[in-house]
C-alpha cells in the first residue's frame, strides 16, 4: 500500500494523489454489481475499471506486473497501512511522512529504483 503522485493518477483521482493497496489479481473479487463495471485500457501496463452506474473509480489492473491496485478509498473496511510513495517526481503535494519516496517506481517494477529526499 502507498501512494502514487503520478500525473496519470492525479487526473484520474482527481486528487493530488492516489492511494493505492496491490493485490494478486486472484485475490480481488468484486461481489456486488460485477454487470456494471466498466473498463479502459490506457496503457500496456493499466487498464481502469469504473462502475457504470455510479461513476466510482474501482481499481486499475496491471497486467504486467500481475498486480490489482484497488484504490484505498474503496474499500471503507482496509486499514490503510501506506509502504512507500511511487512517482514522487511528480508531486504536487510533498508529504513529509518519513515513508521511502521512489523517484518512479521499484527496480523490481522496472523503475529506477532511486529514493528521493522527502
Ligand atoms: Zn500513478
Amino acid at each position: 500500500m502507498g501512494y502514487c503522485h503520478c500525473d496519470s493518477c492525479r487526473a484520474w483521482s482527481a486528487c493530488p494523489v492516489n492511494a493505492f493497496s496491490l493485490w494478486p489479481p486472484d485475490a480481488v473479487r468484486i461481489t456486488k454489481g460485477a454487470g456494471s463495471v466498466g473498463g479502459f485500457q490506457k496503457t500496456e501496463k493499466s487498464v481502469r475499471k469504473w462502475c457504470t452506474v455510479c461513476g466510482g473509480h474501482l481499481l486499475t489492473e496491471h497486467p504486467l506486473w500481475r498486480l490489482t491496485d484497488v484504490y484505498a478509498a474503496v474499500v471503507p473496511d482496509l486499514p490503510f497501512k501506506p509502504a512507500l510513495h511511487v512517482n514522487y517526481e511528480s508531486t504536487v503535494l510533498p508529504m513529509r511522512d518519513g515513508l521511502p519516496k521512489q523517484k518512479d517506481v521499484p527496480a523490481e517494477m522496472g523503475g529506477s529504483g532511486v529514493l528521493l529526499p522527502e
